[in-house]
């Protein structure tokens, strides 16, 4: 897709630091990593978002994710790994050619990926999940 900036990495016009590719998805170096290793797990082809993927294609993506995960963890050291997925700006999203972040996680390294949890009652848990059940 014209003026994506992953489109054009899948395509060799941008330079990028690639630790995987097959025939479907690539996985890249974040250039402003949260973390040393931090990935993106990239499809070839353009899609926005995780709702306009095809179930097949999310679950090829989650098992490369994995793949990266397992190497950051046996080759970098990290004994923990954050998967991070984000869709639409309220979510984060900046770029808008789904991408999930493979994040590994280091002792103490400050890396900013989870969130302040809140205190809902059960009755607000209860309304929340009779809607989405
Ligand atoms: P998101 O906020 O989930 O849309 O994440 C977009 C990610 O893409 C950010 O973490 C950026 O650092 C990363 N990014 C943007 N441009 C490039 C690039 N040219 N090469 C590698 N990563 C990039
Ligand atoms: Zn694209």
């Amino acid at each position: 897709m014209d003026n994506c900036i992953f489109c054009k990495i899948i395509a060799g016009d941008i330079p990028s630091m690639r630790v995987y590719e097959d025939e479907d998805c690539i996985a890249i170096l974040d250039i402003n990593p949260a973390a040393p290793g931090h990935t993106l797990v990239i499809p070839k082809k353009h899609y926005q978002d995780l709702f306009e993927m095809d179930e097949a294609m999310a679950g090829k993506l989650m098992m490369v994710a994995q793949e990266i995960g397992k190497r950051q963890m046996e080759r970098l050291g990290a004994p923990g790994v954050n998967l991070v997925q984000n869709n639409g700006a309220s979510a984060g999203q900046t770029v808008l050619h789904f991408h999930l972040h493979v994040i590994p996680r280091y002792e103490n390294d400050g890396a900013m990926v989870l969130w302040d949890p809140t205190q809902p009652t059960m009755d607000d848990l209860k309304a929340i999940c009779d809607k989405l059940a």
